[in-house]
C-alpha cells in the first residue's frame, strides 16, 4: 500500500490530481533528503544540477529550492500585484510548480497568488460554466477569445491552465499553444 498523504501546498492544492507529483510503483531515493519517497515531484524545477527525484516535504519545506538554489516557477512570469515577498517565496521555492507549453505564468488576484487548480479546455471551461468569469476584464482581441470559448484542449496546441483566487474565489485562466 502506498502512502499518498501529502503536505498542504496554498497556491497548489491537489498536485497528484494535476499530475505534477506522480505515484511511484516502486518508492524512489529523494535526491534531498534521501528518504525513500512513494511520490515524486514531476514538474518544473530551474536549477543548475539534473534532479530526478524530488519528495513532497522537500518541496513544502524548502530544503529542495535551498540545497539545489532553484525555484519551481519561475519569479518573473507572474502577475503584478502581489507586494509581500514572502508569498512569491512561498510559491517559487516551497510550492509545486505546473508544466505548460511555453513558459508557465502564474496568475495572481486580490493581492496574492492563485491556487493552481490544473489544464483545462473550452470543454471543462464550459462544463463548469466559468468562460465569462475568465474572460473577464481579460481586454482581449476577437480571436483570442474565440480560441478560448471553442478551441482550448486538454493535452492539446492551445491548453489553458486554470487558477482560483484564494480570497475572492474568481477563477482566472492562463493559456498558451504550441
Ligand atoms: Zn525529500
Ligand atoms: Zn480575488
Amino acid at each position: 500500500m502506498s502512502d499518498r498523504r501529502i503536505p498542504e501546498f496554498k497556491y497548489h492544492p491537489d498536485p497528484i490530481g494535476t499530475g505534477e507529483f506522480k505515484i511511484l510503483a516502486e518508492p524512489e531515493m529523494c535526491d534531498c533528503c534521501e528518504k525513500l519517497t512513494n511520490i515524486t515531484y514531476d514538474g518544473p524545477f530551474y536549477s543548475e544540477e539534473e534532479i530526478s527525484c524530488l519528495c513532497p516535504e522537500c518541496i513544502k519545506n524548502g530544503n529542495a529550492a535551498k540545497m539545489f538554489d532553484g525555484e519551481f516557477h519561475d519569479s518573473e512570469s507572474i502577475d503584478e500585484g502581489v507586494e509581500d515577498e514572502e508569498k512569491l517565496d512561498e510559491l517559487i521555492h516551497r510550492t509545486p510548480g505546473y508544466s505548460g507549453i511555453q513558459q508557465e505564468y502564474w496568475r495572481a488576484h486580490c493581492g496574492d497568488f492563485c491556487a493552481f487548480v490544473g489544464h483545462v479546455g473550452s470543454k471543462e471551461l464550459n462544463e463548469m460554466k466559468i468562460i465569462e468569469e475568465v474572460l473577464d476584464g481579460e481586454n482581449l482581441i476577437d480571436d483570442i477569445e474565440e480560441i478560448i470559448r471553442t478551441r482550448l484542449e486538454k493535452e492539446s496546441w492551445y491548453q489553458g491552465y486554470l487558477f482560483k483566487c484564494l480570497h475572492c474565489g474568481k477563477y482566472r485562466l492562463h493559456w498558451d499553444y504550441d
